[in-house]
């Protein structure tokens, strides 16, 4: 873990923030603004930064820096208010005394995307956070009882699916695929738009490169890091209208499981816009809190982002 201690970044040593003798977990957050990806050695001046706007914000009367620790794209890991200090970030008081909070440096636009060494840094500060802070196994996003964007879909589908270190050990950063009636591994790496040697390989399976039924199988590069096209406009998806974009959603719907209705032939990817496929996302919709409002099968920008972002 690197670890930059507050006075190494710019903050009097010791936060006056109050003491907090341990949390449920860890919540993550990002900034949620404009934010550019930027050399390492002007992170230590962008935290400086986020401390000064907090001391100012007369409305929210911080005493310091609002999280325990904020975690840069080049995976360092900044001491906030540090261990056993209550956050001010989690949105009001109660939250505040539930869970400890962690910043990444990450934008709503601009870099959106966490790198690998980013998703290291956080779950370095969630690893800190348990052992020496007192922090109980819960991870969870801003987001978790508190109506925010934040940490973004693509860092608060990482944190769903476990926060895990990208890579080995665990598979994190990776989406599963269980293995139905009549999939060959060449079929399922079509749907899924993988290359099938990259899925034989994560998946040690050799030639004859058999697969099996309920076989669950990791699916390489799915969802965290994952480049999410930009949304094509309502345009797009016209009942019986064709659109290259649809093809593109047909196969995060499959990807995703979301592929039920079809015409007895399985549903597969295709630019044409039926009925099927609306019926598709309508079920992607309702199994979204966010989306279930409105469930009418019309991809908007944030099913879209949903889409392309979701674990599988
Ligand atoms: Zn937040
Ligand atoms: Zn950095």
């Amino acid at each position: 873990m690197r670890l930059v201690q507050r006075e190494a970044w710019g903050a009097p040593a010791g936060s006056p923030a109050a003491h907090q003798s341990s949390t449920r977990g860890v919540k993550i957050h990002y900034l949620g603004m404009a934010y550019e990806s930027r050399v390492h050695s002007l992170c230590d001046d962008q935290v400086r930064r986020i401390r000064a706007e907090h001391l100012a914000n007369e409305a929210e009367g911080y005493v310091d820096i609002a999280y325990n620790a904020l975690v840069c794209e080049h995976g360092y890991v900044y001491e906030g208010r540090g261990l056993h200090k209550r956050t001010g970030a989690n949105g009001d008081q109660n939250l505040n005394r539930k869970d400890y909070a962690v910043c990444a440096l990450l934008g709503s636009s601009g870099l959106t995307k966490p790198s690998d060494a980013m998703l290291h840094g956080l779950r370095d500060a969630i690893e800190w956070l348990r052992k020496y802070g007192d922090a109980g196994d819960w991870v969870g996003g801003h987001r978790d009882g508190h109506p925010t964007e934040c940490p973004g879909a693509r860092l608060y589908a990482w944190v769903q699916r476990g926060a895990l270190r990208p890579g080995g050990g665990q598979d994190g950063g990776d989406g599963n695929y269980t293995v139905r009636p009549g999939d060959t591994l060449l079929a399922i790496a079509r749907r899924l738009d993988v290359d099938w040697r990259e899925l034989a390989k994560v998946n040690g399976l050799r030639p004859p490169y058999s697969v099996y039924v309920g076989q669950e199988l990791h699916v390489p590069n799915k969802a965290v890091g994952q480049e999410v096209p930009p949304y094509p406009g309502r345009e797009a998806f016209r009942l019986g209208k064709r659109h290259p974009a649809v093809t593109w959603l047909d196969k995060q719907l499959v990807r995703l499981g979301f592929d039920r209705h079809h015409d007895g032939d399985g549903y597969t990817p295709g630019s044409l816009f039926t009925e099927y496929t609306r019926r598709n996302v309508a079920d992607l919709q309702r199994s979204r809190p966010e989306l279930s409002g409105d469930p009418d099968g019309y991809p908007g920008p944030v099913t879209w982002e949903l889409a392309h972002t979701l674990p599988g």
